[in-house]
């Protein structure tokens, strides 16, 4: 690893001694203004689309057409307990047993569900740890969750920041925080993987933290889930969400997953809000009053399931499988985003003009690389928008290049590697 070259030879060997190579074959590329595949950098965003999915939902058009209602409960693939299809392909990417996951919703609707079970604020304990950059629709949620409680977010929501300097957090101040806040300290939600700096948090020990201090301890995984190894149970997290239209590659607004550890299994009198579909499934039907949930995170469901999404989500989990999971995915993503490190380290720019703030430890880091361009940031992203390659921008100066492991080359982070250095060469 630590002999890479920037030549395109170089890039063509690693690609032809990658096994995981074929799985590209299995995605729709776009093309890009020159009318060739573009390089793909935006799995962190939107991943790309699985070439079984279309068939997948066609199936359950066809199911729908030819069954009609009966596709609740006939047919190879009922409707009823949808589902429960795609129970044991979560929990292992999310490290958790099969009862602590379910597939339902979205994922900002996840947070708030899980939110009214896991922040139940007391007159002392009452405050919520999270990271200062969180994601908007995080803090949003977090925010209104707050007033629900009649409480104002000012002098509840504790947010963390970096030190003066640093654009990450240190788990040691993280730990501290925790310590700090003590019994004042009812949840700690935090991502799993910061969306704009590409951080990994040290999602153990934040959990072991908040869990000796009483408090309850929640991640939203959108950026991390199918992008980092997860071990939700082993961790004793208690609570998570995700999507699954960036890693999971399950399609826009795809449907999303939620966690709730083992041991929240069999407590029925943990208050949530109750729909039908989280009821005991043997009664279901018999529409009788008194909500009695399903055991584990299922009892978390409120509505029917979304069947079209789901087989979506079905066909692309099945790819992560048939690659051999994270496991697989992580050993090609930590070379291929150290590839792509060491293209931009070659540029030699000063910091006061390019920074890379994401974390240069891999354990730290998942696939994505933030960019902080200090100067003319947004003509560099139009020339490698120019050039093909899809990354985004993120306001007010961040470019996020995530090259995935499933679906991108080495040749892929090669072509970049030049375009970043055609650029480099205007900026001396
Ligand atoms: C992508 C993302 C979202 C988006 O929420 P939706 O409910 O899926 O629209 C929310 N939070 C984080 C941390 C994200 O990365």
């Amino acid at each position: 690893m630590t002999s890479f070259e920037p030549t395109p030879d170089f890039a063509a060997q690693l690609d032809a001694q990658d096994p995981l190579r074929e799985f590209r074959n299995q995605f729709y590329i776009p093309l890009g203004p020159n009318g060739q595949e573009s390089v793909y950098m935006c799995g962190n965003s939107l991943g790309l689309q699985p070439r079984t999915a279309r068939a997948a939902a066609e199936r359950q058009f066809t199911n729908w057409e030819e069954m009609a209602v009966e596709g609740h409960f006939r047919g190879d693939t009922p409707w009823m307990n949808f589902h429960a299809r795609l129970t044991e392909a979560t929990a292992r990417i999310v490290g958790a047993n099969p009862l602590e996951v379910v597939v339902m919703n979205n994922l900002t609707t996840n947070l708030h569900l899980l939110l009214i079970s896991f922040y139940r604020p007391t007159i002392s304990r009452y405050k919520v740890l999270m990271e200062s950059s969180a994601f908007p629709s995080d803090q949003y949620a977090l925010e209104s969750q707050v007033r629900l409680h009649g409480l104002s977010p000012d002098n509840t929501i504790v947010e963390l920041a970096p030190r003066p300097g640093e654009h990450t957090l240190r788990t040691e101040d993280i730990v501290a925080k925790i310590n700090e806040l003590g019994g004042s300290l009812a949840t700690v939600i935090m991502g799993g993987l910061n969306y704009y700096t590409g951080q990994v948090y040290d999602m153990a020990a934040i959990t072991q933290a908040g869990h000796a201090v009483g408090a309850k301890v929640g991640f939203d995984l959108a950026h991390a889930a199918g992008n980092i190894p997860l071990h939700l149970h082993d961790w004793d997290v208690d609570f998570a969400c995700w999507c699954t239209y960036k890693y999971l590659n399950s399609g826009p607004g795809g449907v999303a997953g939620a966690f709730v550890h083992e041991r929240f299994a069999n407590q029925p009198e943990l208050l949530r809000l109750a729909g039908w579909w989280g009821h005991d499934e043997e009664e279901r039907f018999k529409m009788r009053k008194g909500f009695r949930p399903m055991r584990g995170a299922a009892g978390w469901q409120l509505s029917n399931s979304s069947i079209l999404t789901m087989a979506v989500h079905e066909a692309a989990l099945a790819v992560h499988d048939a690659a051999g999971g994270m496991a697989a995915l992580r050993r090609k993503s930590e070379l291929l985003t150290g590839y792509l490190e060491f293209l931009i380290k070659r540029l030699e720019l000063p910091e006061t003009q390019l920074e890379v703030i994401t974390p240069t430890n891999p354990a730290e880091r998942g696939c994505q690389l933030s960019l902080l361009v200090h100067q003319n940031g947004r003509e560099l992203f139009d020339h490698l928008m120019d050039a093909g390659i899809i990354g985004d921008w993120r306001e007010p100066n961040v470019i996020r290049l995530a090259p995935v492991p499933l679906y991108n080359t080495f040749q892929d982070v090669q072509r970049v590697g030049v375009v970043l250095a055609e650029w480099a060469a205007t900026q001396r």
